[in-house]
Protein backbone atom coordinates (compact mmCIF):
# COMPACT_ATOMS: atom_id res chain seq x y z
CA UNK A 1 0.00 0.00 0.00
CA UNK A 2 1.64 3.12 -1.28
CA UNK A 3 2.57 5.90 1.66
CA UNK A 4 -0.25 8.00 0.61
CA UNK A 5 -3.27 5.71 1.15
CA UNK A 6 -1.94 5.89 4.84
CA UNK A 7 -1.86 9.40 4.85
CA UNK A 8 -5.91 9.05 3.18
CA UNK A 9 -6.82 7.34 5.86
CA UNK A 10 -4.67 9.74 8.71
CA UNK A 11 -6.93 12.36 7.63
CA UNK A 12 -9.71 10.99 7.21
CA UNK A 13 -9.57 9.57 10.52
CA UNK A 14 -8.98 12.72 11.95
CA UNK A 15 -11.81 14.90 10.67
CA UNK A 16 -14.93 13.10 10.44
CA UNK A 17 -16.60 12.70 13.61
CA UNK A 18 -19.85 11.18 11.98
CA UNK A 19 -21.61 9.73 14.87
CA UNK A 20 -22.85 13.18 16.12
CA UNK A 21 -25.52 13.49 13.90
CA UNK A 22 -28.49 11.16 13.16
CA UNK A 23 -30.59 11.32 10.24
CA UNK A 24 -32.51 8.13 8.61
CA UNK A 25 -31.25 8.21 4.73
CA UNK A 26 -28.42 5.77 5.02
CA UNK A 27 -25.84 8.05 3.57
CA UNK A 28 -22.68 6.61 1.80
CA UNK A 29 -19.57 8.29 0.64
CA UNK A 30 -17.52 6.40 -2.07
CA UNK A 31 -14.16 7.77 -2.34
CA UNK A 32 -12.50 6.55 -5.11
CA UNK A 33 -8.96 6.83 -4.62
CA UNK A 34 -6.10 9.26 -6.21
CA UNK A 35 -7.01 11.28 -9.22
CA UNK A 36 -5.85 13.99 -11.30
CA UNK A 37 -2.27 14.49 -11.35
CA UNK A 38 -2.29 11.84 -8.93
CA UNK A 39 -2.26 8.64 -10.48
CA UNK A 40 -1.70 6.09 -7.85
CA UNK A 41 -0.07 2.86 -9.21
CA UNK A 42 0.51 2.47 -12.88
CA UNK A 43 1.25 -1.24 -13.92
CA UNK A 44 0.52 -3.32 -16.92
CA UNK A 45 -1.22 -0.45 -18.71
CA UNK A 46 -3.93 0.39 -15.46
CA UNK A 47 -3.80 3.43 -13.80
CA UNK A 48 -4.82 3.07 -10.45
CA UNK A 49 -7.03 6.40 -10.03
CA UNK A 50 -8.89 5.27 -13.22
CA UNK A 51 -10.01 1.94 -11.42
CA UNK A 52 -10.31 3.08 -8.45
CA UNK A 53 -13.25 5.64 -10.17
CA UNK A 54 -14.77 2.83 -12.85
CA UNK A 55 -15.05 0.79 -9.91
CA UNK A 56 -16.48 3.36 -7.29
CA UNK A 57 -19.06 4.97 -10.16
CA UNK A 58 -20.25 1.26 -10.98
CA UNK A 59 -20.84 0.92 -6.71
CA UNK A 60 -22.93 4.29 -6.92
CA UNK A 61 -25.02 2.77 -9.84
CA UNK A 62 -26.14 -0.16 -7.62
CA UNK A 63 -26.56 1.50 -4.49
CA UNK A 64 -28.75 4.63 -5.81
CA UNK A 65 -31.52 1.77 -6.41
CA UNK A 66 -32.07 1.63 -3.05
CA UNK A 67 -34.45 4.80 -2.20
CA UNK A 68 -33.12 4.72 1.82
CA UNK A 69 -29.41 5.06 0.41
CA UNK A 70 -27.87 8.62 -0.72
CA UNK A 71 -24.46 8.15 -2.44
CA UNK A 72 -21.71 10.69 -2.23
CA UNK A 73 -18.63 10.57 -4.14
CA UNK A 74 -15.46 12.33 -3.45
CA UNK A 75 -15.00 12.33 -7.12
CA UNK A 76 -16.88 11.71 -9.91
CA UNK A 77 -14.17 12.45 -12.91
CA UNK A 78 -10.61 12.14 -12.98
CA UNK A 79 -9.76 15.39 -10.87
CA UNK A 80 -7.31 16.25 -7.98
CA UNK A 81 -9.24 16.08 -5.02
CA UNK A 82 -7.59 17.43 -1.41
CA UNK A 83 -7.88 15.17 1.45
CA UNK A 84 -9.36 17.74 3.30
CA UNK A 85 -11.75 18.29 0.49
CA UNK A 86 -12.64 14.29 0.85
CA UNK A 87 -12.74 14.59 4.85
CA UNK A 88 -15.04 17.79 4.52
CA UNK A 89 -17.37 15.49 2.25
CA UNK A 90 -18.13 13.11 4.49
CA UNK A 91 -18.33 15.66 7.23
CA UNK A 92 -20.55 17.97 5.62
CA UNK A 93 -23.01 14.73 4.67
CA UNK A 94 -22.79 13.33 8.16
CA UNK A 95 -22.28 10.10 6.41
CA UNK A 96 -22.71 6.63 8.00
CA UNK A 97 -19.96 4.94 6.18
CA UNK A 98 -16.73 5.83 3.97
CA UNK A 99 -15.76 2.98 1.65
CA UNK A 100 -12.45 4.10 -0.63
CA UNK A 101 -11.26 2.43 -3.19
CA UNK A 102 -7.73 1.82 -4.41
CA UNK A 103 -6.04 -1.01 -5.98
CA UNK A 104 -2.74 -2.22 -4.19
CA UNK A 105 0.94 -2.85 -6.15
CA UNK A 106 4.26 -4.35 -5.64
CA UNK A 107 7.63 -3.68 -6.65
CA UNK A 108 7.28 -7.75 -7.55
CA UNK A 109 4.93 -9.02 -10.18
CA UNK A 110 4.13 -11.83 -7.79
CA UNK A 111 2.09 -10.97 -4.85
CA UNK A 112 -1.95 -10.92 -5.96
CA UNK A 113 -4.92 -10.66 -3.66
CA UNK A 114 -7.60 -8.17 -2.00
CA UNK A 115 -7.36 -6.74 1.21
CA UNK A 116 -9.60 -4.35 3.51
CA UNK A 117 -8.43 -1.95 5.72
CA UNK A 118 -10.35 -0.62 8.65
CA UNK A 119 -10.09 2.40 10.14
CA UNK A 120 -9.42 1.12 13.86
CA UNK A 121 -7.18 0.10 16.24
CA UNK A 122 -7.55 -0.99 19.42
CA UNK A 123 -5.97 1.48 22.06
CA UNK A 124 -5.04 1.76 25.39
CA UNK A 125 -5.47 4.73 27.91
CA UNK A 126 -1.56 5.76 27.18
CA UNK A 127 -2.73 6.62 23.98
CA UNK A 128 -5.35 8.78 24.97
CA UNK A 129 -2.20 11.81 25.14
CA UNK A 130 -1.01 10.91 21.82
CA UNK A 131 -4.66 10.99 20.33
CA UNK A 132 -5.05 14.41 22.14
CA UNK A 133 -1.75 15.73 19.96
CA UNK A 134 -3.03 14.43 16.66
CA UNK A 135 -6.61 15.62 17.36
CA UNK A 136 -5.08 19.60 18.56
CA UNK A 137 -5.02 20.55 14.88
CA UNK A 138 -8.68 20.84 14.89
CA UNK A 139 -7.72 24.28 17.05
CA UNK A 140 -5.58 25.76 14.03
CA UNK A 141 -8.82 25.45 11.55
CA UNK A 142 -10.95 29.36 12.42
CA UNK A 143 -14.27 27.32 11.98
CA UNK A 144 -13.70 24.20 14.64
CA UNK A 145 -16.06 25.21 17.00
CA UNK A 146 -18.54 25.09 14.18
CA UNK A 147 -17.19 22.28 11.91
CA UNK A 148 -16.63 20.02 15.32
CA UNK A 149 -19.60 20.23 16.95
CA UNK A 150 -18.50 21.19 20.53
CA UNK A 151 -15.80 18.74 19.94
CA UNK A 152 -12.80 19.83 22.24
CA UNK A 153 -9.86 17.72 21.60
CA UNK A 154 -8.30 18.86 25.16
CA UNK A 155 -10.89 17.52 27.07
CA UNK A 156 -10.88 14.07 28.78
CA UNK A 157 -14.15 13.28 28.82
CA UNK A 158 -15.09 14.03 25.32
CA UNK A 159 -12.05 11.77 24.41
CA UNK A 160 -13.99 9.38 26.72
CA UNK A 161 -16.87 9.09 25.02
CA UNK A 162 -15.03 9.47 21.96
CA UNK A 163 -13.50 6.30 22.68
CA UNK A 164 -15.90 4.21 23.50
CA UNK A 165 -17.48 5.05 20.20
CA UNK A 166 -15.10 4.76 18.48
CA UNK A 167 -14.69 0.87 19.55
CA UNK A 168 -18.30 0.59 18.36
CA UNK A 169 -17.25 2.21 15.41
CA UNK A 170 -14.14 -0.54 14.63
CA UNK A 171 -16.84 -3.57 15.23
CA UNK A 172 -18.65 -1.67 12.95
CA UNK A 173 -15.72 -1.57 10.32
CA UNK A 174 -14.83 -4.87 10.89
CA UNK A 175 -17.80 -6.42 9.87
CA UNK A 176 -18.18 -4.22 6.68
CA UNK A 177 -14.54 -5.44 5.97
CA UNK A 178 -15.26 -8.97 6.57
CA UNK A 179 -18.22 -8.97 4.75
CA UNK A 180 -16.25 -7.36 1.55
CA UNK A 181 -13.84 -10.22 1.92
CA UNK A 182 -15.82 -12.76 2.58
CA UNK A 183 -17.57 -11.82 -1.16
CA UNK A 184 -14.67 -11.47 -2.53
CA UNK A 185 -13.28 -14.84 -1.39
CA UNK A 186 -16.39 -17.38 -1.67
CA UNK A 187 -18.10 -15.34 -4.53
CA UNK A 188 -15.79 -14.08 -6.84
CA UNK A 189 -12.83 -16.91 -5.90
CA UNK A 190 -10.25 -14.41 -5.43
CA UNK A 191 -7.36 -14.88 -3.22
CA UNK A 192 -8.39 -13.37 0.44
CA UNK A 193 -5.56 -11.27 1.87
CA UNK A 194 -7.76 -10.54 4.85
CA UNK A 195 -9.20 -7.82 7.19
CA UNK A 196 -6.04 -5.69 8.46
CA UNK A 197 -6.07 -2.48 10.72
CA UNK A 198 -4.02 0.31 9.83
CA UNK A 199 -2.02 1.48 13.40
CA UNK A 200 -3.26 4.90 13.49
CA UNK A 201 -2.95 7.09 16.43
CA UNK A 202 -5.91 8.99 15.99
CA UNK A 203 -8.32 6.39 16.15
CA UNK A 204 -9.85 7.44 19.62
CA UNK A 205 -11.34 10.17 17.71
CA UNK A 206 -12.65 8.54 15.39
CA UNK A 207 -16.26 7.38 15.18
CA UNK A 208 -17.88 7.14 11.50
CA UNK A 209 -17.28 3.65 10.07
CA UNK A 210 -15.01 2.96 7.20
CA UNK A 211 -12.79 0.77 5.19
CA UNK A 212 -10.36 1.10 2.42
CA UNK A 213 -10.33 -1.76 -0.12
CA UNK A 214 -7.20 -2.06 -2.23
CA UNK A 215 -9.08 -4.67 -4.75
CA UNK A 216 -6.18 -6.48 -6.13
CA UNK A 217 -2.46 -6.03 -7.12
CA UNK A 218 -2.07 -3.98 -10.75
CA UNK A 219 1.93 -5.06 -10.36
CA UNK A 220 0.41 -9.01 -10.65
CA UNK A 221 -0.29 -9.48 -14.56
CA UNK A 222 -3.27 -11.71 -14.25
CA UNK A 223 -4.93 -9.38 -11.54
CA UNK A 224 -4.25 -6.69 -13.63
CA UNK A 225 -6.06 -8.54 -16.67
CA UNK A 226 -9.43 -9.21 -14.69
CA UNK A 227 -9.21 -5.07 -12.84
CA UNK A 228 -8.85 -4.10 -16.28
CA UNK A 229 -11.97 -6.33 -17.69
CA UNK A 230 -15.75 -5.76 -17.72
CA UNK A 231 -16.54 -8.04 -15.84
CA UNK A 232 -14.03 -7.58 -12.77
CA UNK A 233 -15.05 -4.18 -12.36
CA UNK A 234 -18.30 -5.21 -12.57
CA UNK A 235 -17.57 -8.14 -10.18
CA UNK A 236 -16.04 -6.33 -7.69
CA UNK A 237 -17.94 -3.46 -7.77
CA UNK A 238 -21.31 -5.96 -7.24
CA UNK A 239 -20.23 -7.32 -4.13
CA UNK A 240 -19.39 -4.30 -2.43
CA UNK A 241 -22.56 -3.10 -3.12
CA UNK A 242 -23.47 -5.82 -1.66
CA UNK A 243 -21.93 -5.63 1.64
CA UNK A 244 -22.53 -2.34 1.94
CA UNK A 245 -26.14 -3.27 1.69
CA UNK A 246 -25.74 -6.12 4.26
CA UNK A 247 -24.16 -3.50 6.45
CA UNK A 248 -26.75 -1.50 6.72
CA UNK A 249 -29.04 -4.38 6.88
CA UNK A 250 -27.07 -5.19 10.39
CA UNK A 251 -26.36 -1.77 11.43
CA UNK A 252 -29.67 0.15 10.68
CA UNK A 253 -32.33 -1.63 10.73
CA UNK A 254 -34.64 0.96 11.78
CA UNK A 255 -35.10 2.04 8.09
CA UNK A 256 -37.67 0.46 5.75
CA UNK A 257 -36.62 -0.43 2.58
CA UNK A 258 -37.82 -1.71 -0.73
CA UNK A 259 -35.19 -3.59 -1.53
CA UNK A 260 -35.29 -5.03 1.89
CA UNK A 261 -35.94 -8.47 0.75
CA UNK A 262 -33.25 -8.73 -1.31
CA UNK A 263 -30.92 -7.83 1.31
CA UNK A 264 -32.43 -10.40 3.31
CA UNK A 265 -31.55 -12.89 0.81
CA UNK A 266 -28.26 -11.82 0.41
CA UNK A 267 -27.51 -12.31 4.16
CA UNK A 268 -28.93 -15.47 4.01
CA UNK A 269 -27.25 -16.62 1.81
CA UNK A 270 -24.05 -15.43 2.73
CA UNK A 271 -24.84 -17.49 6.51
CA UNK A 272 -24.93 -20.00 4.81
CA UNK A 273 -21.89 -19.48 2.74
CA UNK A 274 -20.19 -18.59 5.97
CA UNK A 275 -21.28 -22.10 7.45
CA UNK A 276 -20.00 -23.91 4.47
CA UNK A 277 -16.88 -22.06 4.59
CA UNK A 278 -16.13 -23.06 8.35
CA UNK A 279 -16.91 -26.38 7.64
CA UNK A 280 -14.71 -26.95 4.37
CA UNK A 281 -11.70 -24.74 6.43
CA UNK A 282 -10.77 -27.72 8.26
CA UNK A 283 -6.96 -27.43 8.45
CA UNK A 284 -7.52 -22.83 8.88
CA UNK A 285 -6.70 -21.82 12.02
CA UNK A 286 -8.26 -18.81 14.16
CA UNK A 287 -7.08 -16.73 16.85
CA UNK A 288 -7.86 -13.68 18.19
CA UNK A 289 -5.87 -10.37 17.85
CA UNK A 290 -5.86 -8.42 21.46
CA UNK A 291 -3.44 -6.06 20.80
CA UNK A 292 -0.44 -4.55 18.57
CA UNK A 293 2.32 -2.19 19.82
CA UNK A 294 4.96 -0.85 18.97
CA UNK A 295 7.47 -2.41 21.85
CA UNK A 296 7.97 -6.26 21.73
CA UNK A 297 6.22 -7.92 24.38
CA UNK A 298 6.60 -10.83 26.38
CA UNK A 299 3.92 -13.29 25.51
CA UNK A 300 3.86 -14.76 29.12
CA UNK A 301 0.12 -14.36 30.98
CA UNK A 302 1.81 -11.44 33.00
CA UNK A 303 1.63 -9.48 30.29
CA UNK A 304 -1.60 -10.01 29.22
CA UNK A 305 -3.73 -10.09 32.12
CA UNK A 306 -3.57 -13.81 33.02
CA UNK A 307 -3.90 -14.85 28.86
CA UNK A 308 -1.96 -18.38 28.85
CA UNK A 309 -1.25 -19.04 24.61
CA UNK A 310 -0.54 -15.32 23.28
CA UNK A 311 1.34 -15.00 20.16
CA UNK A 312 3.49 -12.38 18.68
CA UNK A 313 4.25 -11.28 14.90
CA UNK A 314 6.05 -8.40 13.58
CA UNK A 315 4.32 -6.27 10.60
CA UNK A 316 4.72 -3.07 8.93
CA UNK A 317 7.01 -2.00 12.21
CA UNK A 318 3.80 -3.66 14.81
CA UNK A 319 4.14 -5.65 17.01
CA UNK A 320 0.96 -7.68 16.99
CA UNK A 321 -0.65 -10.08 19.67
CA UNK A 322 -2.98 -13.01 19.33
CA UNK A 323 -4.83 -15.28 22.31
CA UNK A 324 -5.43 -18.44 21.30
CA UNK A 325 -5.39 -20.58 18.32
CA UNK A 326 -8.12 -22.90 17.22
CA UNK A 327 -9.36 -24.49 14.36
CA UNK A 328 -13.33 -22.79 14.23
CA UNK A 329 -14.46 -19.68 14.45
CA UNK A 330 -17.24 -20.65 17.10
CA UNK A 331 -13.94 -22.05 18.87
CA UNK A 332 -12.67 -18.99 18.48
CA UNK A 333 -15.82 -16.79 19.53
CA UNK A 334 -15.46 -18.35 22.92
CA UNK A 335 -12.12 -17.25 22.91
CA UNK A 336 -12.88 -13.95 21.82
CA UNK A 337 -15.36 -13.66 25.03
CA UNK A 338 -12.63 -14.09 27.01
CA UNK A 339 -10.66 -11.57 26.07
CA UNK A 340 -12.75 -9.23 26.11
CA UNK A 341 -13.84 -10.55 29.69
CA UNK A 342 -10.56 -9.33 30.62
CA UNK A 343 -10.89 -6.25 29.14
CA UNK A 344 -10.00 -6.60 25.30
CA UNK A 345 -12.53 -4.67 24.28
CA UNK A 346 -11.67 -4.25 20.63
CA UNK A 347 -10.01 -7.71 19.86
CA UNK A 348 -11.02 -9.16 17.59
CA UNK A 349 -11.06 -12.99 15.50
CA UNK A 350 -8.65 -13.22 12.58
CA UNK A 351 -7.60 -16.38 10.38
CA UNK A 352 -4.71 -17.35 8.90
CA UNK A 353 -4.74 -15.99 5.63
CA UNK A 354 -5.07 -12.78 7.87
CA UNK A 355 -1.98 -13.29 9.31
CA UNK A 356 0.81 -13.40 7.32
ZN1 LIG B 1 -4.13 3.99 -3.63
Amino acid sequence: MPNKVKAYLYLFVLLVPGFLFSQSKFKVVLDAGHGGKDHGAIKNGLREKEVALDVVLRIGEILSENKDIEVLYSRKKDVFVELRERADKANKAKADLFVSVHCNSNNSSTPYGSLTLVMGLSRKSTNLEIAKTENSVIFQEANYKKNYKGFNPNNPETLIGLKLLQEESLKSSIDLASFIQNKFEKKLNRKNKGVHQQPLWVLDATCMPGVLIELGFISNKKEAKYLGSEQGKNEMARVIAQSILQYKEEHFSGSVSDSRAETVSEKQETKSEETASVQKTKNKNYKVQIGTSKTKLDTNPSNFKGLKNVSRIFEKGYYKYFYGNVDTISDCEKLLAEAKKKGYDTAFIVSDNEIK
